[in-house]
């Protein structure tokens, strides 16, 4: 292996990445290097592509970006025993601390010293990765690499869609991104009796109701209450799944929600978002806020559902080589998208 790799790098503040070539990574004792086979273009990509705010804030300059990746580990270090050279993997992007209350509890989601590949450190969007040992996850034979490559957020839309129990339930999912999809098709596998998935784009319905079966609604069309007699629902939701960030589709769906329903909330609003509190008060509504995966529970359940029959391929629909970075983000920022994924093997 040559010393030096191609990696999709922010260079400088300001707008768009540039392909560079870096040295490959150095592992430590407890870490493994991983030559990187495919990777997926995150809406957190993209808000560091378009430099935002949140963007300029976080993100040091230079930095690999992109943390959605699977590969094959290449490397050991030389205090790693249990995995081994020649394994696929994918892997958990968020570095963890050991010290908080939060870690000592075996609770790593929620260590608030958490740091992110292509975020905070290093990034995916290269041909070989450095990570801890801890963060792998590696795959089964039944999990090719394009799937391994969009572990990261189908863990979003699975820790979401098992926040609540869902058997049974109808369940209310605001917001068709790839994300919302994904939800949606794992509250249907775990046994959900309606889901019901509302948005604007109708190019992002249309793909929830390929990739899904669920019960698609434009609300810039349609009444969302219009489909209640439908689908002979009575009082409505029980569960909703809130992934838009848009804050009439949470105020919809408080509105829509059964007394006692629940709510998890994955959507981030651009800013802060007013709340007609008294009415979650009155209905008796549990609200819970769900951030990145449970480390490493949501990859468990993942991997089992996605050995037994849970089928998310087609929110991919579309694939680039690396080289094509430029048309990977074009066509991600064109919103009419489901997962963009780039190949780095070429
Ligand atoms: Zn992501």
């Amino acid at each position: 292996m040559s010393n030096m790799m191609r990696a999709l790098q922010k260079t400088q503040a300001g707008e768009g990445l540039e392909m560079t070539r870096v040295p490959v990574p150095e592992i430590g004792p407890d870490d493994v290097l991983i030559r990187v086979n495919k990777t997926g273009i995150c809406g957190t990509d993209m808000h560091i592509w378009n430099w935002d705010d949140w963007a300029a804030r976080t993100v040091p300059v230079p930095l690999v970006t992109g943390h959605e990746f699977a590969g094959e580990i290449v490397e050991i270090g030389r205090d790693v025993t249990d995995l081994s050279v020649g394994q696929r993997c994918s892997g958990e992007g968020h570095l963890i601390g050991r010290h908080s209350r939060q870690s000592r509890a075996g609770k790593f989601h929620l260590d608030p010293e958490t740091r992110g590949i292509g975020v905070n450190e290093q990034g995916a969007f290269a041909e070989y990765l450095r990570l801890p040992a801890f963060n792998v996850v590696p795959l089964p034979e039944a999990i090719d690499d394009e799937i391994g490559a969009i572990l990261d957020p189908l863990g979003n839309a699975v820790h979401t869609a098992l926040s609540f129990d869902l058997v049974g339930e109808d369940v209310l999912v605001t917001g068709a991104g790839p994300i919302g999809i994904m939800a949606a098709a794992v509250a249907r596998h775990v046994g959900a009796r309606h889901v019901v998935i509302t948005d604007v784009n109708p190019d992002r319905l249309a793909l929830a109701a390929r990739v899904a079966d669920v019960v698609p609604v434009n609300v810039a069309e349609e009444e969302l209450r219009d489909v209640f007699p439908r689908l002979r629902m009575k009082q409505g939701f029980d569960v909703g799944l809130e992934m838009s960030g848009n804050q009439r589709a949470l105020d919809q769906m408080v509105e829509t929600l059964t007394m006692g329903g629940r709510i998890a909330l994955l959507g981030i609003p651009p800013g802060k978002s007013p709340v007609d509190w008294s009415r979650i008060v009155f209905k008796a509504i549990t609200i819970k806020g769900v951030y990145g995966r449970e480390i490493f529970e949501t990859w468990y359940k993942m991997i089992a559902m996605l050995e037994n029959g849970l089928d998310v391929r087609g929110v991919i629909t579309h694939r680039f080589d690396a080289g094509a970075f430029r048309e990977g983000f074009a066509t991600m920022g064109g919103g009419a998208s489901g997962k963009v994924v780039l190949d780095w093997t070429g």
